[in-house]
């Protein structure tokens, strides 16, 4: 498989110039596809039981539907609490045009004849800033009048950029809307506010990784927020500094909204990480469920999230494995009943799983020591810790990820490692090879609307003309390999 994937020649986007350009500096062993397709898009705003869109695989740029740009931001959960569905802001609010005077012409018919920008100075208010830009004391106060109710005066930041013509001026709320107030000839000074056109763009990559996935995704353009998702989602289940080997590949799905006028990236989404690795193939696949959680599941509904974590340090080395050994500091054989990462004093330790904390303090040889107890089967041990972590202390609940303490050498220890154990029905196990469950699946009477996702995006890894390796269905020989 792996094989036939290098035969694959870097495939160019369809027309657009943001990802021609990335797609141009690609190694030939790599590819980036974007698509001109609005199929994700159009699911990824819709509610579930609307219709989706048909799928489209030819290679024309179509218009892409206008999403709810307000709805992706999670600054806004105003909207999804009412009992009636409210008409689209963007059916409701103006677009932003990309110049004042523009707006100007179109709301009043005057012509400007210059348009500047001021940035908000330390210590000053929008008033003085518009005198600074040559308005009068009178039509600040009316146009301020006019803005009350439509932005927070008080919290504009220093640096703030107002654009402004003799006729009006305009402003961007961190919230990514422009509130414009302009002089009408008849009507006096009026504000309103208008939604920034957003392009949203899903992109397809994948890549071969030589030595290290960080490498190869860095000569990919792949963004930064798309990547540190895809290694989170993946890492529950892999270890990406010791398990992946040269020739292993893997696959992205991404979306990216660029605001229409400055060009500038809103937002970047992770919606599909594939992985093939010697022997194993994963593929993950995001879902929103209502609200704002957002989870990974693979095609059958699997979490990709793991009860435990098997590295809960990053960046370490494994210097010592679960096992017999000679003892680094008495000489004699015994059971190393943990594995050993080697790391910088002070590296952050992050608690394997969510729990509730059982020991935290000075423990013998284990010297300054943490014990999780994560439910009634499944326990995890930290030790040889620099310093504990605030407010790490015994009945304390942890989130997974969260941290819990930093690596050192302290009690029976030859240099700063963690040593680290994980313990099932009291038994010390190895951490490296036992077998962890996932955690929750997606709820029965949400997998209609998962499953129809995952065809999505299946559909449009599929119209990229890419292998898709990582989510197909494995044939009986492969599955020998695991
Ligand atoms: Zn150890």
């Amino acid at each position: 498989m792996i094989r036939s994937f290098a035969r694959l020649a870097p495939r160019m986007a369809h027309g657009n110039s943001l990802f021609s350009r990335a797609a141009a500096h690609l190694a030939s062993a790599f590819t980036v596809t974007v698509l001109a397709a609005p199929l994700l898009v159009a699911a990824t705003f819709s509610t579930p039981g609307l219709a989706m869109e048909p799928i489209r695989t030819s290679g024309t740029v179509l218009p892409l539907p206008k999403p709810d740009f307000v709805l992706s931001l999670p600054s806004e959960p105003v909207l999804m609490t009412l009992p009636v569905a409210r008409p689209d802001l963007n059916d409701i609010l103006p677009k932003s045009t990309a110049t004042i005077s523009e707006m100007v012409a179109l709301q009043t018919g005057q012509q400007s004849t210059r348009e500047d920008t001021y940035k908000l100075k330390s210590g000053e208010g929008l008033a003085t800033l518009l005198v600074r830009a040559g308005f009068t004391k009178d039509d600040t106060a009316a146009a301020i009048t006019e803005i009350v109710g439509r932005a927070s005066l008080r919290a504009l930041p220093i640096g703030l950029e107002v654009r402004a013509t003799e006729h009006g001026f305009a402003f961007t709320t961190k919230n990514g809307r422009d509130v414009y107030a302009i002089r009408d000839p008849e009507q006096g000074w009026i504000a309103f506010t208008a939604i920034r056109p957003v392009e949203r763009y899903v992109a397809y990559a994948q890549g071969v990784i030589e030595d290290s996935i960080y490498r190869a995704a860095s000569q990919s353009d792949i963004p930064d927020a798309a990547l540190a998702e895809y290694i989170r989602v993946m890492g529950f289940s892999v270890d990406f500094q010791r398990e992946v080997r040269g020739g292993d590949a893997f696959e992205l799905l991404y979306e990216q909204a660029v605001d229409g006028i400055t060009g500038a990236l809103v937002e970047t989404r992770l919606h599909y990480a594939g992985l093939m690795l010697s022997g194993k193939q994963l593929g993950y696949y995001r879902f929103d469920h209502e609200g704002s959680r957002v989870g990974w599941y693979d095609r059958d509904g699997n979490s990709a999230a793991r009860t435990l974590i098997r590295t809960p340090i990053s960046g370490a080395r494994l210097s010592s494995s679960y096992g017999m050994r000679k003892h680094p500091i008495s000489g004699y054989n015994r059971m190393h009943k943990g594995v050993d990462f080697a790391a910088r004093t002070g590296t952050p330790i992050i608690a394997a799983g969510s729990g509730v904390i059982m020991k935290s303090g000075w423990l013998g040889s284990y010297g300054r020591y943490v014990k999780i107890r994560h439910n009634s089967t499944y326990s995890t041990a930290y030790a040889h810790m620099s310093r504990i972590a605030n407010g790490i202390t015994p009945g304390a609940r942890v989130a997974q990820g969260e941290v819990i303490g930093y690596v050192g050498s302290s009690g029976r220890s030859t240099g700063p490692h963690l040593h680290y154990e994980i313990i099932v029905n009291n038994r010390k196990v190895n951490p490296m090879t036992v077998s962890l469950p996932t955690g929750e699946k997606i709820p029965p009477e949400l997998l209609d609307v998962f499953e129809e996702r995952v065809e999505l995006v299946e559909a449009e890894v599929a119209a990229t003309g890419s292998l898709h390796f990582a989510a197909m269905d494995l044939l009986p020989s492969d599955l020998a390999a695991e």
